[in-house]
């Protein structure tokens, strides 16, 4: 669809409604066609969006009005939410039913329920926050809220000077077709994993340095990626030795090494795993129908995830998480029920459903995509809520499947800090290794600094000099903690 402004410049918020309600077309500015014209007036106290939508010949109009009694920030709040708004508005009598997440395009729904909660909303009426806000459907607006009183408990615990730490491998076994992940396929890059060990332990040794002096501590430590047990048993015992050597991990709450792909796993890393302390670890099927994970380029079978899980149970006290996605080519809504359902019969600690999301660079971004009905996927959450698993955190992505969402679920005290803290960005994250992404907040948890790797092995070998000086002042600057 075409688009065009008139007396303002949220362009990214009109993209971002476009993308997200119409995710399967092209949005260019323009004047004609199919077209969408957002328009804004501005009084004293108040903020007026028109938007106008013609589309196959047929015209809808909404318009919003906001107030703001604030500075030029609010203003610019005020803006936004009222571009979008009226654009979702004007748009919805065009689609086949209305979006889970109404008008909402933010990727980590449970934070504005927090920061709304911090700034006095009342808990009771949280579970409604989103719905009223967005149109959120009223279960997935509770779903938010719910994550949301989670990870404030998190940060009640989140202790002064205190990081989370992630060191990722970017390698896996084979390429799966639906990934974009920075994931490289060791039968074509596997001459790279020893060199890229070596930058990567040298990382690890600076950032360890410089998170002593500045009198840090480790609070989880996540080693992801890719695949990190596609490393030797050898490589992940020195991996993990590094990692202790360099880092104070006595406080450190809980350490998860992504197994993920079953093929890569094996009792002897599973052994090293617990030898260093490791209490996390994922078995991920994705689905467990054979034909569907051989059509996206997976090399294990739900047999195969069946004996990792077992070898997992018997080599240590891991709490263990399973990912599904629903929307996998060749899937259908029995497929996806029916691989919950074997899931559950395992037991894992934790399930995470995600839903398809076909960004950049995954293979199969153009090709054909599965059946998914949003009501399958909420029977998925009742039947995983039905055998006492709770949502603990949830994030959306462009381009995922149905508009839908990931959820994280877990069981009792299982939980994974990592994750919440991640996802809710609650304090500093290091990211070490190709591709990390390391965040600093301040005291009040404004993001103040964020720092990215190069996201290639070979980029991120030859940029060792660079990378190495960095590690070593990362936390140099009083504005830090
Ligand atoms: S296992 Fe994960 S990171 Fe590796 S190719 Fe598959 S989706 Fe990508």
């Amino acid at each position: 669809m075409n688009y065009c402004l008139k007396n303002h410049d949220r362009i990214t918020a009109v993209q971002e409604i476009l993308i997200s309600l119409l995710p399967d077309e092209e949005h260019m500015p323009g004047k004609d066609g199919d077209l969408l014209v957002s328009e804004a007036e501005f009084d004293a106290d108040e903020v007026r969006c028109r938007t106008d939508v013609i589309r196959g010949g047929v015209r809808q109009a909404a318009e919003i009005r906001v107030p703001y009694t604030g500075n030029a920030i609010e203003r610019r709040r005020a803006l936004t939410y009222a571009v979008k708004q009226s654009a979702y508005l004007a748009l919805l009598p065009f689609l086949p039913e209305k979006p889970a997440w109404g008008s909402m395009t933010g990727v980590k729904p449970a934070k504005p329920v927090r920061l709304a909660l911090r700034d006095g909303l009342a808990p009771e009426r949280a579970g409604g926050f989103l719905h009223e806000r967005y149109d959120v459907e009223p279960r997935r607006s509770l779903m938010a809220a719910q994550c949301a009183f989670e990870s404030i408990q998190y940060l009640e615990r989140l202790k002064c000077k205190e990081v989370q730490l992630y060191v990722g491998i970017p390698f896996c076994p084979a390429k799966c077709r639906y990934c974009s992940f920075v994931s490289n396929d060791v039968t074509r890059f596997g001459h790279l994993i020893e060199p890229y060990l070596a930058v990567l332990h040298e990382e690890i040794t600076a950032a360890g340095r410089s998170l002593r002096q500045a009198g840090g501590t480790v609070g989880s430590l996540y080693v992801g990626g890719g695949t990190p047990t596609t490393l030797s048993a050898a490589q992940l015992d020195a991996l993990l030795s590094a990692l202790h050597g360099a880092f104070n991990l006595s406080d450190c709450r809980e350490i998860t090494v992504e197994a993920g792909r079953p093929e890569t796993i094996s009792r002897e890393k599973l052994e090293v795993c617990a030898r260093w302390g490791v209490g996390r670890v994922s078995v991920n099927p994705q689905t467990m129908r054979d034909d569907v994970l051989r059509g996206v380029g997976r090399l294990h079978t739900a047999a195969n995830i069946r004996e990792a899980y077992r070898m997992a149970r018997q080599a240590g006290d891991f709490c263990v998480n399973m990912d599904l996605i629903a929307g996998l080519p060749g899937d259908d809504d029995a497929g996806l029920f029916e691989s919950v359902r074997q899931v559950i019969e395992l037991a894992p600690e934790n399930v995470t459903l995600h839903c398809l999301a076909l960004k950049k660079g995954a293979p199969l971004r153009f090709g054909p995509r599965g059946v998914l009905e949003r009501a399958t996927v909420d029977r998925c959450h009742e039947l995983l809520e039905a055998h006492g698993y709770r949502p603990y955190y949830l994030y959306r992505q462009k381009y995922i499947a149905g508009g839908l969402e990931n959820v994280g679920f877990c069981r009792g005290d299982t939980a994974s800090f990592y994750n919440v803290c991640m996802m809710e960005e609650l304090g500093s994250v290091i990211a070490l290794g190709a591709g990390g992404v390391t965040k600093l907040c301040d005291r009040t948890g404004r993001n103040v600094r964020r720092l990215s790797n190069p996201k290639y092995p070979t980029e991120y070998i030859g940029s060792r000099g660079r990378i190495l000086e960095r590690a070593g002042s990362l936390l140099q600057d009083a504005e830090i903690w």
